[in-house]
C-alpha cells in the first residue's frame, strides 16, 4: 500500500483547497496586438490576429 511520505499541513491542504493560486481570468491572455484578452491558442476576437498574422478579417 502507498504511503504518504510526509503529512501535509492543515494550511497547506486547506491552501491547496481555496481560490489563492487560481487564475482569476483562467486560460486567458493578453493580446499582444490590441491588448484585448481572449482565450490562449485562438484568434483574438477584437483585431483577428493569431501568432502575428491576422487569420480573420476585420473592419477598421
Ligand atoms: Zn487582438
Amino acid at each position: 500500500m502507498a504511503v504518504p511520505k510526509a503529512k501535509v499541513s492543515k494550511a497547506r491542504r486547506d491552501k491547496r483547497r481555496s481560490n489563492v493560486w487560481k487564475l482569476a481570468l483562467p486560460g486567458m491572455v493578453k493580446c499582444p496586438k490590441c491588448g484585448e484578452y481572449n482565450l490562449s491558442h485562438r484568434v483574438c476576437k477584437a483585431c483577428g490576429f493569431y501568432n502575428g498574422k491576422e487569420i480573420v478579417k476585420k473592419e477598421a
